[in-house]
């Protein structure tokens, strides 16, 4: 049966029970505080541009191709769909393999629309026309898939929206409709937004608010059930374009039934509320879901919410390393960030990236964009290959050998995540897609309007094209940040008041900027009466910082980059492509020496981004002049240093 509720906003109660309503009532729905643009508002230049076009040029571009079993030849939203009947037949053909098997009936869809939605932006932003052509087919494919009442998804109407366990339901949808959505941002296609909100409309009306349990499940232990609240992107994501509020209180309603459920998941309202409950899901599931719960505090303005979301932030802060990187190997396992001993996989770490992003527009404050910026430029470059098309599934901020295990470790055979692949299929085809997720969605949040006028959030090269006063708008930031510091804001508009803010970086302690500013919460703030060919140009002055990790071991940076000591490696290829170019590398160190910290030596620039300083060398006994670089540019490295006792 399907109800509707029509009652009045500010006393909408999304829950069903008596113990849900002290979060679940909408109170006050909070604006957020900056607007997000489109895609394709802000299009890389530069090294942001070099690095999307290789990921183009290699694995985004060609995943289908290196994993057709999984994409080409599993057409399971339309001829596909599963069915009762496939179901047994999996069943049958994959006899014992735990709680994981499940997960393998909808785990095609996450590799694909992943995939693709990376796919899809990486193409606009690039403006690669070929890519776009096989897009444009593709979309029109998948919008001819919808069923007549709307549905669009994996599942036959005898299974679709009938479920007592595990499901990808929502998910294949979310990861499906996030795509699609950046599709329409570039083509503004009515059409397209007509299917959206017709299969958004369908979810709404079989799972209604207040009246179904989308989440509800025999088995606690799920996969794609929970990485179904993502649903709430595709609802924000419609907020933004309608400004209909039904979807945001739609929102609110997944996060009350997740919470309600006895599922296993971090975020779930009770669990945050105790704050000496650790962290111990499936990494990538408690970093998406953070935005899930800030999704449904905005929608309703309900204080409980927001002291789930304080904890929750406060809990992540001591699972993430120094690099930025969210730990989870698969498991966060109640355990802390650890340079050595914890690896963070390539989802978790775009997951994250997206959270932060999401909590950036909601409350204008800048230290979400700086956690995006250290994570990007740190743990996700430095988990991507520096010079071929691969990535590391996981990997750990002091990196000692890349073969499988955590730095060597062979305890578990089957363990293939820590080595760089085009692919990990042995593991499972999600960190690839994801790893050509990230970089287009730090450059869609690069920017941001607020009712001031323009907020740069996030640096690098970049060209920003919109409007303000219902003026064009275009500024270009000329840079090779944070390759370098000095950053040119070239702006293009006519006689336009509005103000300029730029993000002042957390470590940016002495910086120059050529006009008069005022710094307001971090921000270098410019009012002006903006001209053609106006420039403001702002110089970030850095020294090599000494910092120290949660253990209390040392570690240095040097304005956004993290430093590593790089260790020299032979590289094997344990597997090749039919596609030339693409290998699975393993990496073991050539001579493997640990350094550690001895106070005051000095440090000096020798050279662009390298510096030298003395390490004590625990095989020789010898301090020894070492050479730090940026850690996101290493395979091996040594990161934290133990301070020699
Ligand atoms: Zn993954």
């Amino acid at each position: 049966m399907k109800k509707y509720l029509m009652i009045p906003v500010l006393c909408l109660t999304v829950g069903y029970n008596a113990a849900s309503q002290h979060y679940s009532e909408v109170k006050a729905p909070m604006e957020e505080k900056m607007e997000v643009l489109p895609l394709n508002s802000v299009k890389p230049t530069g090294w942001l541009k070099n690095q999307i076009r290789e990921n183009l040029n290699g694995f985004v571009g060609h995943l289908d191709q290196l994993a057709p079993d999984l994409i080409i030849e599993d057409d399971i939203y339309n001829k596909g769909r599963l069915s009762k009947n496939s179901k047994a037949k999996e069943l049958g053909a994959l006899g014992e393999g735990g709680d994981w098997q499940i997960q393998l009936f909808w785990w095609n869809s996450e590799t694909q629309s992943n995939w693709r939605d990376g796919y899809i932006r990486s193409a606009v932003l690039v403006n690669d026309k070929l890519h776009l052509e096989q897009i444009e087919k593709y979309i029109h494919t998948i919008l001819k898939s919808q069923d007549k009442d709307g549905y669009l998804g994996i599942y036959d109407s005898e299974l679709r929206y009938n479920f007592d366990n595990e499901n990808g339901e929502l998910w294949a949808k979310a990861s499906l409709l996030r795509g699609i959505l950046a599709w329409y941002d570039y083509t503004k296609d009515e059409k397209i937004l007509a299917a959206v909100k017709r299969a958004v409309q369908n979810t709404m009306d079989n799972f209604p608010m207040g009246a179904s349990h989308p989440f509800y499940t025999k088995n606690p232990n799920v996969g794609g059930l929970s990485h179904g609240l993502t649903f709430t992107d595709v609802l924000e994501q419609l907020f933004y374009i309608t400004k209909d509020r039904k979807y945001l209180n739609y929102a609110l309603f997944l996060y009350t039934d997740f919470s309600e459920q006895t599922i296993n998941e971090d975020a779930q309202f009770k669990r945050l509320l105790d704050k000496e409950e650790k962290l111990f899901g499936h990494g990538v599931h408690t970093y998406e879901h953070l935005r899930c719960l800030a999704a449904a505090y905005y929608a309703s303005g309900n204080e409980n919410l927001l002291l789930a979301l304080k904890n929750f932030e406060s809990k992540i802060a001591t699972t993430t390393t120094v690099s930025g990187g969210p730990v989870g190997d698969e498991w966060i396992g109640k355990r802390p960030a650890d340079a050595t001993n914890r690896g963070y996989e390539y989802c978790s770490t775009h997951e994250i990236l997206h959270s932060y992003a999401s909590l950036l527009a909601k409350t204008a404050d800048k230290s979400y964009a700086d956690k995006i910026e250290h994570l990007f430029f740190n743990a996700a470059q430095g988990a991507r290959h520096p010079e071929k098309s691969c990535i590391a599934y996981l990997k750990s901020d002091n990196s000692y050998e890349m073969s499988g295990g955590l730095n060597g470790d062979t305890h578990d055979a089957k363990q293939t995540r820590y080595r760089y692949s085009p692919v990990h299929k042995e593991a499972a085809v999600c960190c690839v897609p994801n790893a050509g997720r990230i970089a287009p969605y730090y450059v869609q949040y690069m920017w941001q309007k607020d009712t001031d006028g323009l907020v740069a959030s996030l640096l690098g090269p970049s060209v920003l094209e919109t409007s303000i006063n219902e003026k064009k708008v275009i500024i270009t930031q000329q840079t090779d940040y944070p390759f370098e510091n000095k950053i040119t804001f070239a702006i293009n508009t006519r006689n336009n008041l509005f103000t300029l803010k730029i993000r002042k970086p957390e470590w940016a302690e002495k910086f120059k900027v050529n006009m008069p500013f005022t710094e307001k919460n971090g921000y270098i703030t410019i009012d002006k009466r903006w001209q053609n060919n106006d420039k403001v140009v702002v110089e970030f002055l850095p020294e090599v910082e000494l910092k120290t990790d949660n253990k209390g071991d040392f570690y240095f940076q040097y304005g956004s980059l993290l430093l590593a000591k790089e260790i020299e490696a032979v590289e094997t290829v344990t597997k090749t492509y039919p596609i030339k170019g693409f290998a699975d590398l393993s990496y073991k160190p050539v001579d493997f020496t640990l350094y550690e910290y001895v106070p005051d030596q000095k440090m000096v620039q020798n050279g662009h981004l390298e510096f030298e300083t003395r390490l004590f060398n625990t095989k020789t006994k010898q301090l020894e002049i070492v050479i730090l670089k940026p850690f996101g540019k290493t395979i091996l490295r040594q990161t934290t240093f133990k301070k020699r006792p």
